[in-house]
This record gives C-alpha cells, sequence and structure tokens, in this order.
C-alpha cells in the first residue's frame, strides 16, 4: 500500500508519512464499530456525557499541542488554530450535556384504551468524511453529537490533513471512549465514500466538503437509502447597507473573509456596498487588508496563513485576473499578491465588481474581496438570492425595519447582521439549497443522529 504524504503548505515539506488503511481493514474497522455500538447504545446519557466531558478536559490540556499540528498541515496561523481548537471543543462540551436532552414525548390518544409514545434511539454506525480548512472543528462537530446519540463513528479526514483527526481520537480514547467506538481511517474520499455508502453496516453517512463530492455521495446513498446529513458549499454575500457603521462593517468583512486566508465555507465571497458609501468603505478595507501579514503560520504576527495548495494558487489568480479582464480594478498588481512564492497569496481588494466575474458566482476560497455597489436594497437581495448555494450571509446595517427584511428574504441557514463570526456550538449551523441539508451545533445538532420509534399500546 502506498504512504500518504502530509505536508506543510507554508514550506511545502513533508511532516508525516502515513499508511494507507486498507479496503479489508476499513470493512473490519466497520464490523468493530457496528459490535461498539451494540454496547455504546445501552450506556446511559449520563455515562456517555462523562466521557465526552472527560475528552473536552483533555482537549483543553493539549489544545496547544493541537493548534501546532493544525498550522503544521493546514497552514493557517497559530492564534486562529488555537481558537479553533477551543471552537471545536465547545461542540463536545455542549454535547456532552445534550446527550443528557434527548427528550421523546406523548402524545394524547384517540381513545381511553390506548398511550401512544414517541421516543427517541440512535441512529447506528456512522461513517464522517470532513474537508481539510477545519481539521478540528469539522471532526467534532460531527464526532461529539454522535456519540452523544449513542452512535458509534469511524472517520475520514482529508487526506491533507489528517494529524488533528488521529491526535483527537487518541485523546478521546485516553478520556475512556471505547477504541472503536471512534475511529479514524486513512484513505481517500472516492474509496471511504465507496464503502461507506454501500455497506450494509453503516447507517448514516455525514459529510463535509464540496457540494459537488455531496451530491455524489447522496446518489451512492440512494442505493441503500442511508440516512445522510450534508454541510457543503457556500457562496456568502456580505451587504453593507447606507445606514451601516462603516468601521464595524470593515472589521466585519475582515473577520468573515480572512480567516483562514479566505479558506471558509461561510467566508464573504461577494461584497455589495451601497453607492453612497462605498467609496469610503473600500478606502478603509483597503488599507485594513493591506496592513495584514502574511506568512508562516507559526510566526508571531502572522494574520494570514498559505492557501492550503499549488491548485489552490492557481484558482484564486485565475478568479483575479478574470476579475481584472473584466473591469475590476485591484488593490495591489498580481505580481504583488504573488510576490512572496509558494502557497502565499498577498490579501487584495477588488473595486468595481461585476456579476459577470467568477469571484462573485463560484467560491474562490481565497483571500480576495471583490466589491460591487448597489442603489436598490431589493435588487442587491435578488442578486444575493440569485444562487444555487445558501449556506451564509451577512449584512450591516443599523436600521431594524432594513435589517428584519434582510433577515426574512435572504435564502440562507446562517445570517450574520452586523457579525462577521456568526458561528457557535450552542446555534444550528448549514445551508439551504444546495449547500446541504441536516444543522450542526445547536439543539437540532444531535437530530440528525437520532431515528423515531412511535409505540402505541392497547391497555
Ligand atoms: P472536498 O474536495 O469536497 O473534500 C472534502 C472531503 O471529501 C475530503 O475528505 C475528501 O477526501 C472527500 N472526498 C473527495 N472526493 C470524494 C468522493 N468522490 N467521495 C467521497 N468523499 C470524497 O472539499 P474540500 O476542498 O476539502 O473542502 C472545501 C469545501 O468544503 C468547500 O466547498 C467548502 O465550502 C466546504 N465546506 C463546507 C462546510 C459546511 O459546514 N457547510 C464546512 C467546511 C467546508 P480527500 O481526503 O481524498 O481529499
Amino acid at each position: 500500500m502506498t504512504q500518504l504524504e502530509v505536508t506543510n503548505p507554508a514550506t511545502n515539506e513533508v511532516i508525516e508519512r502515513l499508511e494507507y488503511t486498507s479496503h479489508e481493514d476499513i470493512h473490519a474497522q466497520i464490523e468493530r464499530t457496528h459490535q461498539a455500538f451494540e454496547e455504546w447504545k445501552y450506556k446511559d446519557a449520563h455515562e456517555r456525557s462523562a466521557k465526552l466531558l472527560q475528552w473536552a478536559t483533555l482537549i483543553d490540556e493539549h489544545q496547544d499541542e493541537l493548534a501546532r499540528l493544525i498550522t503544521l498541515e493546514g497552514g493557517k496561523p497559530l492564534a486562529e488554530a488555537k481558537g479553533e481548537v477551543i471552537y471545536a471543543n465547545s461542540y463536545v462540551k455542549w454535547y456532552a450535556e445534550e446527550a443528557k436532552r434527548v427528550y421523546g414525548r406523548t402524545i394524547p390518544a384517540h381513545t381511553p384504551t390506548k398511550k401512544l409514545v414517541v421516543d427517541k434511539f440512535p441512529v447506528g454506525v456512522v461513517g464522517a468524511i470532513t474537508p481539510w480548512n477545519f481539521p478540528a472543528a469539522m471532526i467534532t462537530r460531527k464526532i461529539a453529537p454522535a456519540l452523544a446519540a449513542g452512535c458509534t463513528i469511524i472517520c475520514k479526514p482529508a487526506v491533507k490533513t489528517p494529524l488533528t483527526t488521529i491526535r483527537l481520537v487518541e485523546l478521546a480514547h485516553e478520556a475512556g471512549i471505547p477504541k472503536d467506538a471512534v475511529s479514524y481511517i486513512i484513505a481517500s474520499g472516492k474509496d471511504a465514500g465507496d464503502i461507506f455508502t454501500s455497506h450494509q453496516l453503516i447507517n448514516k453517512v455525514t459529510f463535509t466538503g464540496s457540494t459537488g463530492v455531496g451530491k455524489t455521495l447522496i446518489e451512492q446513498s440512494a442505493q441503500t437509502v442511508k440516512n445522510v446529513t450534508m454541510e457543503l458549499g457556500g457562496l456568502a454575500p456580505f451587504i453593507v447597507h447606507k445606514d451601516a457603521d462603516l468601521e464595524a462593517a470593515v472589521d466585519g468583512t475582515i473577520a468573515s473573509k480572512f480567516r483562514n486566508a479566505g479558506q471558509t465555507c461561510i467566508c464573504a465571497n461577494r461584497i455589495y456596498v451601497h453607492e453612497d458609501i462605498a467609496d469610503q468603505y473600500i478606502e478603509r478595507l483597503t488599507e485594513k487588508v493591506h496592513d495584514l501579514k502574511v506568512g508562516n503560520g507559526l510566526d508571531e504576527g502572522v494574520k494570514v496563513g498559505p492557501v492550503i495548495d499549488a491548485n489552490a494558487v492557481e484558482k484564486v489568480l485565475s478568479h483575479i485576473t478574470d476579475a481584472q479582464d473584466k473591469g475590476g480594478k485591484l488593490s495591489r498588481s498580481v505580481e504583488d499578491i504573488q510576490s512572496l512564492g509558494g502557497n502565499f497569496l498577498k490579501p487584495v481588494v477588488i473595486a468595481n465588481a461585476n456579476t459577470t466575474m467568477k469571484a462573485m458566482y463560484e467560491e474562490t476560497f481565497g483571500p480576495v474581496a471583490p466589491v460591487m455597489t448597489y442603489s436598490d436594497l431589493d435588487e442587491v437581495i435578488r442578486i444575493a438570492n440569485d444562487t444555487e448555494f445558501g449556506l451564509a450571509s451577512y449584512f450591516f446595517t443599523n436600521d431594524y425595519r432594513t435589517g428584519l427584511k434582510l433577515f426574512n428574504e435572504l435564502d440562507y441557514g446562517v445570517i450574520g447582521w452586523n457579525d462577521g463570526g456568526p458561528s457557535a456550538a450552542h446555534a444550528p449551523f448549514g445551508g439551504l439549497k444546495e449547500s446541504g441539508y441536516g444543522r450542526e451545533g445547536g439543539t437540532e445538532g444531535i437530530e440528525p443522529y437520532l431515528e423515531t420509534k412511535y409505540l402505541s399500546v392497547e391497555v
């Protein structure tokens, strides 16, 4: 079996070599995870909760180590990586508590001789496939609610960033969670996807990644009618209305757009600013964006790390040059953007953006902020909704009527109003339309791991 080389996107050096899990071993692991389910599902909720809390304690204790791993394999600045560990762990802590709040209900019967009861049961064995952009958070958002619900789970992390998952799973075992209740495999997405979706002992497939791969998994899952949760791509609009607090809007843009070098599914992809304030906004945004220090995420003060690999560099540059060809005004030249070499790209603001530019209708996944102006609120809402995606959207306004109108009319699952960072473990996260279905986080996030059974008793 060939080896997987995990590389550091900041240096392109190999940091670890791992053996791929053979197909035979993946099948054997699925069998063991099924056997573990037969025991884990009978643990009472308080015991599951206690084990999850113990895991959370170990994650807290290993925060620096995990953050360093995230930076080494994924490239994001160390401070941001620490933030990710804390955020990832907030899901473990939240679902440790939610384990104790899986309620059924009784239904008033239509005859005095009957008793009608609804109860919740774990779905079973879960196969999880996750992306590279949040190697800790994307996996705890799945492991924690699955274990809390009484499911057992096999994780397939992205081959670009498997090390954080491996360490998190080791810590789960140290915390006393049975070895086969949570495990990982090292496999390509295609191999894991083919096996997870066709295996009779896998009851659920949960996926975070691109919409294209999500569609393939939905299609494959149809063959065995698997329960699926899909957290897919985004194309977030970011609207700044004329009555917005300009400084807050600029800071919100930076927070939303440049985190993880623009490689988050809820990143502001396309920015729409009212024409009355557009010049001021672009000037202030450009000043702040050009102040962001770019470099190796382990270096002090770095705010923007490398993008994940050479393919990402190429894609982001293609969006920049396409925008330039269609009349976009770049805040720095293409040569300057690439001047640090390797996988580093200096962040750029593109003024004079229009709807024909790729950056306005395709997920860019890079440190690029295209800004288009608008004059009419209804028209900008129409443009914002004119996409197959529906994950996150943002708007900045200090008028409550405008804010409520935008909240009601934007077709997105996650909406930030004067807030560039809306995600939280205690809130439901997920998309509409082709951004997927199912929610992670909040009371909603345990539901995808539960089945409903209804009992009618004739007494
Ligand atoms: P990706 O290419 O879809 O990969 C995600 C995962 O899917 C990886 O583990 C990958 O495996 C696997 N995969 C690839 N081909 C597969 C196949 N045929 N069958 C099954 N699995 C397959 O996405 P990415 O580039 O890693 O991540 C970026 C995307 O994820 C963006 O679109 C972003 O918006 C989205 N995302 C969404 C959310 C959300 O919560 N909605 C969160 C984060 C990211 P390998 O290891 O072989 O690459």
